[in-house]
């Protein structure tokens, strides 16, 4: 899954609304903010195999850090920690960890049996939703557009940036993930990696857009 994980971060802004959209989209891609990085040492593996789901030509063999049960629960309590000590607010602690841990369900939903539990367990799960194009598009579309939808009534522009800096990034996720199905496979695993740590660049998008974004009064939620 790709967009799709971001609509849980654009729906998640209602649970925390002071939190940014930033810390949301790190938790929400978490694991695969990580997961480039580890290819890269070489402590993580996936090869190139067109056809490998109907969604993707990417071939995940050994991923047990980023990606496993286990350690995106980890991952999910570093993030809201980090985030705990620095704002000290725990409503948005809990919501940071439970989107991240959110990445591991929809990636178990749209994998073949290739996600570990453990790091140390050789038990693969996976529902393979991604064998279908049509479902895959369909379904983290709807998602995706109920994400935008929420996010965009739950915020307003506080000046130009505000506006265009939020519709270039829902544009840009959308004309990326349909590169990623539509387009040719990549040439190889470096490729993706080096492409992959764009999500990095979107942490930041996502932070720049929201700071020039006011929370609706009536959204204002719960204090922490
Ligand atoms: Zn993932």
């Amino acid at each position: 899954m790709f967009i799709g994980h971001f609509a849980v971060a654009l729906a998640a802004k209602r649970a925390t609304p002071r939190t940014s959209l930033g810390w949301l989209f790190a938790a929400c891609q978490l694991s695969d903010l990580i997961w480039p990085i580890l290819l890269l040492a070489g402590v993580e593996s996936a090869h190139i195999e067109p056809g490998n789901t109907a969604t993707t030509p990417l071939a995940f063999d050994h991923y047990p850090w980023s990606h496993s049960l286990l350690m995106t629960i980890v991952w999910g309590i570093v993030l809201g920690g980090i985030h705990l000590g620095l704002r000290g607010d725990r409503r948005a602690a809990v919501v940071l960890a439970a989107v991240a841990v959110s990445h591991w369900v929809l990636d178990w939903i749209s994998h073949r049996p290739d996600l570990p539990l453990t790091p140390w367990s050789n038990a693969r799960v996976g529902l393979g939703f991604w064998n279908s194009v049509v479902a895959t598009v369909a379904v983290e579309g709807l998602l995706f557009a109920a994400g935008v939808w929420l996010y965009s009534r739950a915020t307003t522009p506080r000046d130009g940036t505000g506006r265009v800096a939020w519709v270039s990034l829902v544009l840009f996720l959308i004309v990326i993930y349909l590169a990623n199905i539509f387009g040719p496979p990549p040439n190889n695993m470096t490729a993706v990696a080096v492409s992959a740590l764009a999500i990095w660049v979107l942490v930041w998008w996502a932070s720049w857009a929201d700071e020039h974004r006011a929370v609706r009064s009536s959204m204002s939620g719960p204090v922490a």
